[in-house]
């Protein structure tokens, strides 16, 4: 068990969270979600009222950030400076404010550390953009998850509905999804890439159950 490292990379909105948190139930594993890592940076950066875009500003604060993880049952919460901030994260402004740090070499370092920090002590399944490249090049199994801008975007309307943090309309988001994806894959450092062996799924007309089956069918040809 303690070799089981699998990767999940793939644009916002592919699926890859859910997908993640049910394979890490289904091993009994633990599941590290990257993303929230640099949402909350953002968080951080925008109460202190700088912009996201401000590579000198957020490089400065960065020594001073404090960010963790905690489990309770299998669920991930993401701690900034010792409060819990997993639902603060959620909003829009935070997914614009991540994807713009995210850019910056010093966010990077220190998050991508984290990261291996967690991994090297437990079987994980990570989600993010950079894992299979970057942060867990050796891991068993990598997957890529990709869906059409139109449905990641529609999936993304849903849960903000669920959460009641609707602020936009549908063609807004799929304008703001293709903006983080271009802002992703063309960033200078860990762009968004595939891994050379990493196995793509295309989640679009896929239900949860039908990916996460794939997925662990792979899982036990690996790790079985
Ligand atoms: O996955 P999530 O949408 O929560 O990630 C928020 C932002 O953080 C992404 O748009 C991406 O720019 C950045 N990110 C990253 N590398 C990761 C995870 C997230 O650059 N491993």
């Amino acid at each position: 068990m303690k070799d089981i490292r699998i990767a999940i990379d793939g644009p916002s909105g592919a699926g890859k969270s859910t997908v993640a948190r049910r394979i890490a139930e289904e091993l009994g594993i633990i599941y590290l979600d990257t993303g929230a890592m640099y949402r909350a940076v953002a968080l951080k950066a925008i109460r202190l009222g700088i912009d996201t875009k401000d590579h000198e500003s957020i490089s400065r604060i960065m020594p001073d950030i404090d960010i963790s993880v905690g489990y309770h049952n299998g669920i991930q919460s993401i701690y900034l400076d010792g409060e819990d901030v997993s639902s603060a994260i959620r909003t829009n402004e935070v997914s614009m404010g991540a994807s713009n740090v995210s850019a910056f070499p010093e966010v990077r370092t220190r998050l991508v550390a984290l990261q291996q920090e967690i991994a090297s002590d437990n079987p994980v399944v990570m989600d993010g953009r950079d894992i299979g490249t970057k942060v867990l090049p050796d891991a068993g199994l990598k997957i890529f998850l990709t869906a059409s801008a139109e449905e990641r975007a529609r999936r993304r309307y849903l849960e903000l509905q669920e959460k009641g943090l609707l602020d936009k309309t549908f063609d807004e988001l799929v304008a703001e999804i293709e903006e983080r994806d271009h802002n992703d894959s063309t960033r200078e450092h860990s762009p968004l890439k595939k891994a050379e062996d990493a196995v793509v799924i295309d989640t679009t007309g896929k239900t949860i159950d039908e990916v996460v089956a794939i997925i662990m069918g792979m899982a036990e040809k690996r790790f079985g």
